[in-house]
């Protein structure tokens, strides 16, 4: 008979066991209320806590998905913030969580394309690439311009600087997770609501700061050709972008040209980024006699997360870098910077989300 010794021994295993789960309790001074917060930005922590991965791209996609996702997924976004999105290439790493994602959430039209194509050869069998920019508008509504030339093929790619196509992300968001995660339905659908209505305040906004600036005014030079859609939506000329579709400095030639446009146009100033430094940007404001400012379109203000679970900047968020950019371009255009000041900046889940709430 040899049974009793086994069970001896399971026994000590058992109480061996049991004491390491002490002594790693205690190393690590887990209380059962910090085990159930989901603010680790860790990856191993995440897929510990067994919510569904989902992986995005650029900060403002990130945060619009994670106000939407809240606390029933883990939202990865794999691009850094204020590193250029249109020259990006995923790191090794990048196809580790690609290849652990439920869901990839991408902005399209050409943005991430080698991005697209890790996921592509790492992700699992059944993990869906969902593009948020083709599914907000046909291929016909595509835009091309200065930095992004039809002949190129590549249309300009940012929808998301447009508050009305941000709201379409947001929809698309919520019916994605909801596909993804069914019983978190109603959840989503709260969520999509409240950010909704945080949305509809910044178009609001938008439309009131545009108003407020002279017509002649209401044209934009930029470094980054990132306004387009914006323009399209809120009654703007984009005159003109610095930056050439190679995403280089533009030569000689192009700059005494922007000079002679601006002089020509009378726009009172014209517009940089912090992505993107640039001395030719601030030598074509010098010669043109014009003011220059930096606006954004994929970087959030100030220090934060563009995880709203992990976020404790109530402006570190999109709509927070909507409002920067409207203040910079209503005070540099004749118009009022004040009437963004009533729009709640804040994420509707997660550590800001009633950081603006009025008592
Ligand atoms: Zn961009």
């Amino acid at each position: 008979m040899n049974t009793q010794p086994v069970r001896i021994s399971t026994l000590l295993l058992v109480l061996n066991l049991s004491l390491v789960a002490c002594a790693t309790s205690q190393n690590t001074a887990v209380s059962p209320s910090a085990a159930e917060t989901p603010a680790s930005p860790s990856f191993s922590n995440q897929t510990t806590q067994n919510k569904p991965l989902v992986v995005t791209t650029v900060a403002p996609l990130t945060n619009i998905v994670s106000n939407i996702g809240g606390d029933r997924v883990m939202v990865q976004g794999i691009i850094p913030e204020g590193t250029d999105s249109h020259t990006f290439e995923p790191r090794p790493s990048d196809a580790d969580v690609l290849s652990k994602a439920n869901l990839i959430l991408v902005n399209g039209l050409h943005l991430e394309s080698p991005t697209e194509k890790l996921a592509n050869a790492s992700k699992l069998k059944e993990t869906k690439i969902f593009e948020m920019g083709s599914n907000t508008i046909t291929q016909s509504q595509w835009m091309f311009d200065f930095s992004f030339p039809k002949d190129k093929g590549d249309p300009n790619p940012h929808l998301w600087v447009n508050t009305k196509y941000a709201e379409a992300y947001a929809k698309l968001a919520a019916q994605q997770l909801t596909a993804l995660d069914p019983s978190g339905k109603d959840y989503y659908e709260t969520n999509l609501k409240n950010y909704l209505g945080r949305l509809e305040a910044l178009d609001k906004a938008t439309r009131e700061v545009v108003t407020s600036i002279p017509p002649e005014n209401r044209k934009l030079l930029t470094y980054h050709d990132s306004w387009a859609y914006w323009a399209r939506e809120y009654g703007f000329d984009v005159i003109g972008a610095i930056q050439p579709s190679d995403f280089k400095e533009p030569s000689a030639q192009d700059v005494a040209k922007l000079v002679d446009q601006i002089k020509q146009v009378k726009v009172p100033a014209i517009f940089g980024s912090e992505v993107y430094p640039s001395k030719v940007e601030e030598q074509i404001a010098l010669e043109a006699k014009v003011k220059t400012a930096n606006t954004a379109d994929d970087e959030l203000p100030g220090e934060g997360s563009a995880n709203a679970m992990e976020n404790k900047n109530p402006e570190h968020t999109y709509i927070g870098m909507m409002v920067n950019n409207l203040r910079i371009i209503a005070t540099n255009l004749g118009g009022k910077p004040e009437l963004v000041d009533k729009v709640d900046t804040a994420n509707v889940v997660g550590p800001t989300a009633n950081a603006n709430a009025k008592p």
